[in-house]
């Protein structure tokens, strides 16, 4: 199965904002980059990779004349490597994750769900956990609470476990906009999602949850599009939804 890897460029009227931030194409090219042997026997056993030194994230953001030291935030979906690995090039920005993703740190072997702590826990990294607060808005009922990110309801955070413990989904929203819906992992494919079928890795029934979650948002917020983060399909679809598609 081929997939590609995005992130999300967000420009808001404080700056700009990352959901993710891809692999780092010294995966292929830094033998000890992965710390443990099991992992470093299994990688290209599982995965292929099709890198070069353009997709590492500051140097595709400066393709689209963005500075790197211009994201001022980078939500982090999850913690898997595919998503944290242009973290040491967005030294200035405040990383958030949820407090329940990044308990997995704490837990015994997270490098063997791909969370590799040597990338993740360096010392130029700005983390800060966050906590959904619960709301009574009638549109994210049945989520167990949200985070703004902005306070302006532009960038909603919401908790869609199920690939990972603490995976989250970020909701964008301009008024002449359609609505969008980042879901990182929760599914590869957004058909897959719309059928229930779970493919990829993760907790069947808590995906199969947050799979609901996310049809009844979408049942209630009319033509709101979802974009995953491995999805070929995301990047028409965002293009649509903002009106920028040709
Ligand atoms: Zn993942």
């Amino acid at each position: 199965m081929r997939l590609p890897l995005q992130a999300f460029l967000i420009e808001h009227r404080d700056g700009w904002v990352l959901f993710d931030t891809g692999i780092d194409p010294a995966i292929l090219t830094t033998p000890d980059y992965i710390s443990s042997a099991i992992g470093r026997f299994l990688l290209p056993r599982i995965f292929r990779f099709h890198l070069s030194e353009a997709d590492r994230i500051d140097h595709v953001l400066a393709k689209l004349g963005v500075a790197a030291g211009d994201i001022r935030t980078a939500v982090i979906s999850h913690l898997h490597f595919d998503h944290v690995g242009g973290i040491a090039y967005l030294p200035q920005a405040e990383l958030l994750v949820s407090e329940r993703e990044w308990s997995i740190l704490s837990e015994p072997h997270p490098e063997r769900e791909w969370i590799l702590r040597e990338h993740i826990e360096t010392p130029s990294a700005k983390w800060r956990q966050i906590t959904f607060e619960p709301t009574n808005d009638p549109l994210f009922e049945g989520f167990e609470g949200i985070h703004d990110v902005a306070g302006d309801g532009s960038m909603v955070l919401l908790p869609t476990p199920g690939h990972t413990k603490g995976s989250l989904s970020m909701l964008i929203r301009r008024e002449d906009w359609d609505p969008i819906l980042l879901v990182g992992d929760l599914t590869y494919e957004v058909p897959l999602l719309d059928q229930n079928v779970v493919a990829g890795t993760g907790d069947r029934q808590m995906l199969l949850a947050s799979f609901a979650k996310v049809q009844a948002l979408r049942k209630r917020l009319p033509g709101l599009t979802i974009a995953a983060s491995h999805h070929f399909a995301a990047t028409q679809a965002v293009a649509r939804a903002t009106g920028n598609a040709p």
